[in-house]
């Protein structure tokens, strides 16, 4: 199957929330915010950026917006019954949605690409240093990448 027509699936814990994120991802990112750790209990999360016209979820999710550093208003969205974070949404980057990629059912496929706010990186949490790393969030939008 050609990558721009691969389908994703993925869902949460319980089985509440199936999601399908259709193509290839904009950037895959591990970030060590304070918001993810908290959000996730883990010293970073994985996300996956797709546009939000390639992604479709069912089931029944609750949400929590938050103001980020950066002054960015952001939505998690996670299942109310088992807590499984499941995308989240920025307003800085309008049309994209970030997946959870633990979420996903098979995410053998996708690669890190880069380590952002890792000024918050916690000394147990052991990565990859070959990855292209940020202290925080870099100059970047997905409108200008590839
Ligand atoms: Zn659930
Ligand atoms: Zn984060």
């Amino acid at each position: 199957m050609d990558k721009k027509s691969e389908i994703h699936t993925g869902g949460c814990l319980c089985g509440n929330i199936q999601y399908e994120a259709t193509g290839t991802a904009v950037v895959v990112a591990h970030c060590h915010c304070d918001d993810c750790q908290r959000a996730s209990g883990a010293g970073h999360t994985t996300g996956a950026m797709f546009a939000t016209t390639q992604f479709t979820i069912t089931g029944n999710f609750a949400e929590y917006a938050l103001v980020s550093n950066a002054g960015n208003r952001v939505t998690k969205v996670f299942c109310p019954t088992c807590g499984s974070p499941i995308y989240g949404r920025n307003d800085g980057m309008e049309g994209f949605v970030t997946i959870s990629l633990g979420t996903m059912d098979d995410s053998s496929g996708f690669e890190p690409e880069v380590v952002i706010f890792a000024n918050n990186k916690k000394p147990w949490d052991i990565m990859n240093d070959t990855l292209a790393t940020f202290p925080t969030q870099p100059e970047w939008s997905p409108k200008t990448a590839r």
